[in-house]
Parts: C-alpha cells; sequence; structure tokens
C-alpha cells in the first residue's frame, strides 16, 4: 500500500540525516540503496522508532510511494546517479518526480532534465549545503529543474531546510534546467575564497604579527561579532583554540597541504568560459594547488630568501576582499542567467545561503537587502551599501596588502581582490594598448572611443 511521502536512494551521511530531517518534519520516508543491507542496519539502529520504512528493491520502493512519486537521489555524483535514473524510468509514471541532491555538475542536470522530459517525468537537481550537521537539522537547499515539480516538493524542501531571521527557509526555487546546480556550484566556490581569506589573514598575524595562538582566536572571536559574523569565522577561532590529548595546539601540527573535490574549480571554469572575472576563486583554487606542492615548497624554501623583519592587522582587508568575492560570485551567476536564459531571483539566492550552509553569516542579509533595494543590480559594488563598506576599509584593505607584499606573506586571495577593486573601478585600463598590439600582429582590428560598434585596422609598420 502507497505510504510514503518520499522515497530517499542513498543511505550514506548525507541520504541518513536529510531522511531523518524529514522524519521530524512529520514525513513519511522510504530509504533505500544500493547495498540492500544497508537499509536493514539504518531501520535497525539510526532510524529505529522513528516512521521511516525501509525497501528490499526499487520496485518495492516505488511500490510504496504516493503519486505523484517523489524520489530523492544522495548518491556519489556523475554515473551513479545515471544508473538510477536508467533504472527507475521503466518503473515510474508521466508526473513522477526524480530529484537529484548530490553534487552533480550543473550541466549534468540539465542534460537529465532534458532527457526526462522526453518521458513526461520531472526532474530537479537540487543543491543541498551544510554537511552532516546541515542535513540533519537544516541544511540550505537550492533546487532548479523542471518548475513543475516545485508545488509538489515545496513543502517537504522548506520544512527541512535551515530558517532564518523570522523563520524564513534557506530554500526557494532557483530556476530552469541545471540552475541549482550551477548556484551550489557558486556557493562552494564562494567557500573556497572565504576560507583562503581566512588562512591568509591568519598567515599574516602568525609571520608578521607574531600572535600566538591565544591572540589570534581573541581576534578571530572579536571579529566574529562584527560585519565578518559567520559560521567560517566562528570555527577558526575554535580551531585555533584547539589543544591535543598532549595539551598543545594542534593547528601547527596539521599537514599544510590542501585537498579538494572540484567545484571551486569547476566554478573558476565556469568564470573562464563565460568571461567574468572571477579572480579570487580563481586564486583560491590556484592557492590549494600551490599548498599541495608540500615537498617542492620544503626544498625551495632552503634556497628561496624572502624579507625580514614585520607590523597593522585588523578586519577590514578580510571584509572588503569578502565583499569583492561575493560581487564576483553573483557576477557570474549574472553571466550564467544571461547565457542559459534562467530567470535567476538573486536575493532569494543570498537568503538561501543565509542559514544552514558553510558561507552563511550575517552578510549575506545585507545582500539580500541590496538586491531587495534593486533586482536588477548589475554588481554589489555598485550598491551604496557596499561600497561605502569597501570605501571605508580601503586605507586599512591597501594597508594590509603592501605589509604582506613587504613581508613576504603569499596573500593571492588579498591581492586579487585590491587589484579586481582597482580595474572595475577605472574608467581607462590599458586594454587601449592591448587592442593596438593585437591589431599591429594580427589585423584584429580595433574601435576608437569616439566610434565604438565600428572596427578600425591600421597599417601599424607603414609597410604594404
Ligand atoms: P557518497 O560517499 O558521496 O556516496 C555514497 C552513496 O552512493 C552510497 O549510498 C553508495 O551506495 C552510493 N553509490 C556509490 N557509487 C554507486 C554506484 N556506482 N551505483 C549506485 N550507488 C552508488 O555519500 P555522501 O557523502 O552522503 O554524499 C551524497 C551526495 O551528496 C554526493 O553527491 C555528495 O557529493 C553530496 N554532498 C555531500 C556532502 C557531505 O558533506 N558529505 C555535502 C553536500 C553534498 P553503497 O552503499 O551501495 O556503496
Amino acid at each position: 500500500m502507497a505510504q510514503a511521502d518520499i522515497a530517499l536512494i542513498g543511505l550514506a551521511v548525507m541520504g541518513q540525516n536529510l531522511i531523518l530531517n524529514m522524519n521530524d518534519h512529520g514525513f513519511v520516508v522510504c530509504a533505500f540503496n544500493r547495498t540492500v543491507s544497508k537499509v536493514h542496519d539504518f531501520l535497525n539502529n539510526e532510524a529505529k522508532g522513528t516512521k521511516v520504512i525501509g525497501a528490499e528493491s526499487l520496485e518495492d520502493m516505488v511500490s510504496k510511494l504516493k503519486k505523484p512519486r517523489r524520489i530523492l537521489l544522495l548518491v556519489k555524483a556523475g554515473q551513479a546517479v545515471d544508473d538510477f535514473i536508467d533504472k527507475l524510468v521503466p518503473l515510474l509514471e508521466p508526473g513522477d518526480i526524480i530529484i537529484d541532491g548530490g553534487n552533480s555538475e550543473y550541466r549534468d542536470t540539465t542534460r537529465r532534465c532534458k532527457s526526462l522530459k522526453e518521458k513526461n517525468l520531472l526532474f530537479v537537481g537540487s543543491g543541498v549545503s551544510g554537511g552532516e550537521d546541515g542535513a540533519r537539522y537544516g541544511p540550505s537547499l537550492m533546487p532548479g529543474g523542471h518548475k513543475d515539480a516545485w508545488p509538489h516538493i515545496k513543502d517537504i524542501f522548506q520544512s527541512i531546510a535551515a530558517k532564518v531571521g523570522t523563520g524564513e527557509p534557506c530554500c526557494d526555487w532557483v530556476g530552469d534546467e541545471g540552475a541549482g546546480h550551477f548556484v551550489k556550484m557558486v556557493h562552494n566556490g564562494i567557500e573556497y575564497g572565504d576560507m583562503q581569506l581566512i588562512c591568509e589573514a591568519y598567515h599574516l598575524m602568525k609571520d608578521v604579527l607574531c600572535m600566538d595562538h591565544d591572540e589570534m582566536a581573541q581576534a578571530f572571536d572579536q571579529w566574529n561579532k562584527t560585519e565578518l559574523d559567520s559560521f567560517l569565522i566562528e570555527i577558526t577561532a575554535n580551531i585555533l583554540k584547539f589543544k591535543d590529548a598532549d595539551g598543545t595546539h594542534l593547528l601547527p601540527k596539521i599537514r599544510d597541504s590542501a585537498g579538494q573535490k572540484g567545484t571551486g574549480k569547476w566554478t573558476a571554469i565556469s568564470a573562464l568560459e563565460y568571461g567574468t572575472p572571477v579572480t579570487l576563486i580563481g586564486e583560491a583554487v590556484f592557492a590549494r594547488c600551490l599548498s599541495s606542492l608540500k615537498d617542492e615548497r620544503v626544498q625551495a624554501s632552503k634556497s628561496l630568501t624572502g624579507p625580514q623583519a614585520r607590523t597593522i592587522c585588523d578586519n577590514q582587508a578580510l571584509y572588503a576582499s569578502k565583499i569583492i568575492s561575493y560581487a564576483q560570485g553573483f557576477m557570474l551567476l549574472r553571466q550564467a542567467a544571461v547565457e542559459f536564459g534562467w530567470s535567476l531571483n538573486y536575493g532569494a539566492i543570498a537568503l538561501m545561503w543565509r542559514g544552514g550552509c558553510i558561507i552563511r553569516s550575517v552578510f549575506l542579509g545585507k545582500i539580500k537587502e541590496a538586491f531587495d533595494r534593486n533586482s536588477e543590480l548589475q554588481s554589489l559594488l555598485l550598491d551604496n551599501f557596499f561600497s561605502k563598506a569597501v570605501q571605508d576599509c580601503q586605507d586599512s584593505w591597501r594597508g594590509v596588502v603592501s605589509t604582506g607584499v613587504q613581508q613576504g606573506i603569499p596573500m593571492p586571495c588579498f591581492t586579487t581582490a585590491l587589484s579586481f577593486y582597482d580595474g572595475y573601478r577605472h574608467e581607462m585600463l590599458p586594454a587601449n594598448l592591448l587592442q593596438a598590439q593585437r591589431d599591429y600582429f594580427g589585423a584584429h582590428t580595433y574601435e576608437l572611443l569616439s566610434n565604438p560598434g565600428k572596427f578600425n585596422h591600421t597599417n601599424w609598420t607603414g609597410h604594404g
């Protein structure tokens, strides 16, 4: 007998926690997993005493679902998603809904949307952020795909999502095709940027200001009471305070070689693809790559010397750089909306990221307000609140960047943020020379300021 509101396939960490979250909110969930023994384990342990039911096979699972059937996949991104879709299609009826909540590449989601539409099935690709804790107690959810599915899943999604302010859910419909996964990808890219900026501030505090762990923790605790109030600043203070079993700080013992799973890289690739200057996320990805050359760096450190000595530290360089990073992230979303014809609600996206996810912060509330003031805002830097904030931070920001450069501290994200800002605020850039060079060697033509749209070529050498 059909009794379950939704099925969830994939009983690893995310799937299990999302099921328990849905159960808490009164939904009956049918659990399934490729390795079926995990269904039994889950029902007998984590889900014991809940209303969660299990299935022995996909056929069994489908038979237990109310119509239209809602099936949420939380499996390894890539082939596993396609394999499950292929197996589900013959078991479903027109109007049934498949949702992919994994970290899928947005183009895969667009492809799956198109192919399932031909079979009269509705497909949703939803970004899910917040890790294990978020999945259990309130993630940020970014669904996109076939909009006809939204009325059927809205209640479940908005019930289980994180809430901010007066109970507003961190979940709203994002847009067509792979828009949900695109927004999740940019979220992850921004997460890369935020983390790298914090690491650069830490490096400067440690090696230039010679602050000890307690002093640094105090500074981050203090910054968490300012406009930088955010999950990542909060956990940084906690990490700095953390002591190992032997009573010494754990942080300096951790190998400085950063891992990555690819979503930052995808954001940077998209930025290159769509010609959007998302420099900060690109630098954050490269900074991880450089960190992973640990053995090579150890070698280099023995022969390549830097400057001696030391000096300022406040939160303004971090705040200004963070504003640039988010401005760039939203530029990429705007460009994707143009490329794919998506109608994206930028204020709603900021609200989705406001709670539940890794980049959650008070700051995102300010971004939402900026888009509430002007939904067509071209860049956050053109909003009065943010332009004034950057203006107010400017002296300190430049001071920190030049101190870091003079003291030999690598700060790729602080410096690229400042370079972007300086590039963006210049009415005239030296690209006139670049255009002349291109025309000189390749006859690529150029426009005159006085006559845009008309392309000229000059015989620069005077030779015929
Ligand atoms: P995961 O380790 O990415 O995937 C494990 C699940 O995928 C298991 O249910 C496994 O089934 C199934 N699976 C793997 N390969 C399969 C295949 N070839 N065919 C069928 N099933 C296959 O699990 P996770 O960490 O919970 O993440 C689930 C999804 O959410 C992923 O896309 C992940 O990127 C995304 N995500 C994760 C986090 C996080 O913090 N972990 C946060 C946001 C999003 P078996 O048990 O049979 O092996």
